[in-house]
C-alpha cells in the first residue's frame, strides 16, 4: 500500500495521473513530481514501525512510487552506513564530521537508489525497453535493475568514459552505445536514434521517479540521526536529483510530523571546469546557462545542462546554502585524505564535498560546533586510471 496520489509539474503546477508512464510536463516541458496523501500516510506509519524493517530503501515504501510488491525490483540498495568520520573529523581540526557512504550501493554508486526505484515503477507501468544518456554510473544502475526486471536496455555515453563502466554495462546484458561528446550530447543522440521505438527515456528528471529513490537519502539521514537533520549537508552535484531529492523528502517529512522545521544548509559542489550551477547560483539567477567546453577527472560532474537546474537553485537557496567549484586537483588530495583516514576508496565526486567543507570552514561559514553530512556518492574502482602514481 502507498499512498501516491498524482504528478504535479514542478514549474507550471499541472496535474498528471500517476499511473501512466510520462517524461516531462506535456506543456512546460519542466521535471514532474510525485504527490502523496501524506495526511493519511501520517496516521497509518510511523518511525517506529519503520525501524523494524529491512535496512534498504524500501523500508520507506509507502511513500514511495511502486504499487504493486511484485515489480519491486530489489539488490540491496539504500540504506548505507552513515559514518562518524572520527579521524576525519581530527585531520580537520573539527567535532562532527559524518560520511554517508553511498560507494556501497548495487553498482557502486547511489545511481542504484533513483534507477532501482524509477525502473521498479516503469515496469509496473508497463515500459518494454529502457534507453539513458549516463556519463558512466547511471548507466550501471540501469543495466543492472533492467536485467532483473527482463526489460532491455540501451545506454549511451561518453567514449572517453573509463573502460570499466562500459564493461559492467556489457556484462549486465545492456546494449551499449558509445558517443563523440558529453552526457547533453549523448541525451540528443540517444532521443533521435530511438525516437519512434517504445524505449522508455530514463534521463535524469525527464521522468518522475528516479527521483523518488534518491529522496531515501534524506529519510536515511533523518532516520540515522533520530529524526534529527544535520546543520550542513555538502552534495556533489550534477544533475542534481539527489539534493532535489533530499530537499523534496525533508518537506514531506514535517507534513508526516517525523522532522520539524529545521532544515540543514544545502551545499552544491562541482568541478571548476563545469560549473554552470555555480556560476547560476552566484550570479541570482533562476536558471542555469550551458557550460562550454565541460571537462573535469569528475565524469559524474561532467553535466553542462540540467534540467533541473531551477530546482536546485531553488533548494540551495530556501536552505541558505551556497555553491562552491573545485578543481581535479582539490579532488584529488580529497580522495587521498579520505583514503587514508577512513579507509574509504572513493571516486573523484565523492572526494568533492571534503575540499568544500575546508573551504567553507576556513571561512567561518561552517562554524566548528556545527554537525556536517558529506556525501561520497561512489566508490573508487571504476576509476583506477585516476590512481598511476
Ligand atoms: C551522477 C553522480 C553524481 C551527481 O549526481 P546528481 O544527483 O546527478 O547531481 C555524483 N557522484 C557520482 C559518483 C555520480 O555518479
Amino acid at each position: 500500500m502507498n499512498y501516491l496520489t498524482h504528478l504535479e509539474c514542478s514549474m507550471c503546477g499541472k496535474r498528471l495521473e500517476a499511473d501512466q508512464l510520462w517524461n516531462l510536463c506535456p506543456d512546460c516541458h519542466k521535471p514532474l513530481l510525485a504527490r502523496y496523501d501524506l495526511e493519511k500516510a501520517k496516521w497509518a506509519i510511523s518511525p517506529k514501525e519503520i525501524a523494524k524493517r529491512e535496512p534498504n530503501l524500501w523500508r520507506y515504501c509507502e511513500l514511495l512510487p511502486v504499487r504493486d510488491n511484485r515489480y519491486l525490483l530489489c539488490l540491496g540498495e539504500g540504506f548505507t552506513p552513515l559514518i562518524r568520520a572520527n579521524r576525519l573529523s581530527e585531520e580537520m581540526g573539527f567535532e562532527r564530521l559524518f560520511i554517508k557512504d553511498e560507494g556501497l550501493n548495487p553498482t557502486g554508486s547511489f545511481k542504484a537508489r533513483g534507477l532501482g526505484v524509477a525502473v521498479s515503477r516503469a515496469w509496473e507501468l508497463g515500459a518494454k525497453a529502457f534507453s539513458i544518456p549516463s556519463a558512466g554510473n547511471a548507466a550501471g544502475a540501469l543495466s543492472a535493475y533492467a536485467a532483473l526486471a527482463g526489460i532491455p536496455a540501451h545506454v549511451f555515453m561518453p567514449q572517453d568514459v573509463p573502460h570499466p563502466f562500459i564493461a559492467e554495462c556489457r556484462a549486465l546484458g545492456a546494449e551499449v552505445t558509445l558517443i563523440d561528446g558529453l552526457i547533453t550530447d549523448a541525451g540528443r543522440i540517444a532521443a533521435k536514434g530511438l525516437d519512434g521505438s517504445d524505449h522508455f527515456d530514463m534521463s535524469t528528471l525527464k521522468e518522475p521517479y528516479r527521483l523518488e529513490g534518491k529522496k531515501t537519502m534524506g529519510y536515511e539521514i533523518a532516520e540515522q540521526m533520530d529524526w534529527n537533520l544535520p546543520d550542513v549537508i555538502i552534495y556533489p552535484t550534477g544533475g542534481g536529483t539527489g539534493l532535489i531529492g533530499m530537499w523534496k523528502a525533508f518537506d514531506e517529512m514535517e507534513k508526516l510530523g517525523w522532522i520539524g522545521p529545521k532544515r540543514p544548509r544545502m551545499v552544491t559542489v562541482q568541478a571548476e571546469g563545469c560549473a554552470p550551477i555555480v556560476r547560476a547560483f552566484n550570479e541570482k539567477k533562476e536558471f542555469a546557462e550551458p557550460w562550454h567546453g565541460a571537462a573535469t577527472i569528475a565524469d559524474g560532474l561532467r553535466v553542462p545542462a540540467a534540467v533541473g537546474d531551477f530546482l536546485i537553485l531553488r533548494a540551495l537557496r530556501e536552505s541558505n546554502g551556497t555553491a562552491i567549484a573545485v578543481t581535479d586537483k582539490e579532488l584529488m588530495e580529497a580522495a587521498r585524505i579520505i583514503g587514508r583516514t577512513q579507509g574509504l576508496f572513493l571516486c573523484p565526486e565523492a572526494a568533492a564535498p571534503l575540499v568544500a567543507f575546508q573551504y567553507l570552514n576556513r571561512r567561518g561559514w561552517i562554524k566548528n560546533n556545527e554537525t556536517v553530512v558529506l556525501f561520497s556518492t561512489g566508490n573508487g574502482l571504476k576509476y583506477t586510471h585516476l590512481w598511476k602514481s
